[in-house]
């Protein structure tokens, strides 16, 4: 059994198959849609900067503790400033200094207690459903507490939600060996949505999920957005180079 647990860890994706594969795909998809016009410039490259980093959050684990906890920090600090911005003129000033340093003390010490606990079960991490909370929750940060427009901060949250579906994907192909038949392992497979070993940490997971989805930003509008016609027709204009164009038309 030993045995296929060493060819199972070797046969996992390595760090540079998923970084180049989220850029890839990553780069591809917002390239596509800010040729149909639905982001600007700098939204462009936020996303590509998301759904690369999306494709190597599925495998954080508390044995790189630096970069988790300076993600932690960044992040208790980007949460904080986020709710005093939502309330900054609602709230008194004394009100907004509390939710500032409640929010930093809740995800830096709340947030990532239950982190660090759940990185010990690693497999919980690297699962479809903690990747929708992420997804989701950066969406709704983006919306409710940076007041982001509707469709980035969907885009910002599908994106991370994406690049971390590539990182599983990934791992999925390569657990496939070469003469196509899949190693016998205990864990599952790569792309997962329930562990019975770690139920009580899916229920938690569940349950912070659907909370998320009920507090989500609206996605009609933004579905509404994707799909009118006028964006597709831009990026069917701006397809082919103008050469091919001008040759197809004649053509035509
Ligand atoms: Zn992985």
């Amino acid at each position: 059994m030993r045995f296929f647990t060493a060819r199972f860890s070797l046969a996992m994706a390595n760090f540079n198959t998923h970084l180049n594969g989220a850029f890839l795909i990553s780069s591809t998809v917002a390239l596509t849609i800010y040729k149909a016009g639905l982001i600007d410039d700098s939204e462009f490259l936020i996303c590509v900067a998301l759904g690369t980093a999306g494709g190597l959050l599925p495998d954080l684990d508390s044995d790189h503790s630096t970069p988790i906890k300076l993600g932690f920090d960044i992040g208790a600090l980007v949460f904080a400033f986020g709710l005093v911005m939502h309330w900054r003129s609602t709230l008194s000033l004394v009100s907004l200094i509390v939710l500032w340093i409640a929010g930093y003390v809740f995800i830096r010490y709340t947030v990532f207690h239950v982190f660090t606990k759940m990185t010990v079960h690693r497999g919980v991490i690297h699962s479809v459903p903690y990747m929708a909370i992420l997804g989701l929750g950066l969406t709704g940060l983006c919306y409710y507490g940076f007041e982001a427009d509707l469709s980035d901060s969907w885009f910002y949250g599908l994106f991370v939600f994406g690049g971390a579906l590539v990182h599983l994907a990934l791992d999925e192909i390569y657990s496939v060996n070469l003469t196509g038949m899949r190693l016998k392992r205990s864990a599952g497979t790569a792309m997962k949505f329930y562990q019975h070993k770690d139920k009580w940490w899916y229920l938690l997971i569940y349950g912070v999920l659907a909370l998320l989805i009920y507090a989500a930003p609206p996605f009609a509008p933004f579905v509404d957005n994707v799909s009118d016609p006028a964006h597709w027709q831009q990026l069917r204009q701006g397809l082919l180079p103008t050469l091919l164009e001008t040759w197809w038309t004649h053509k035509g």
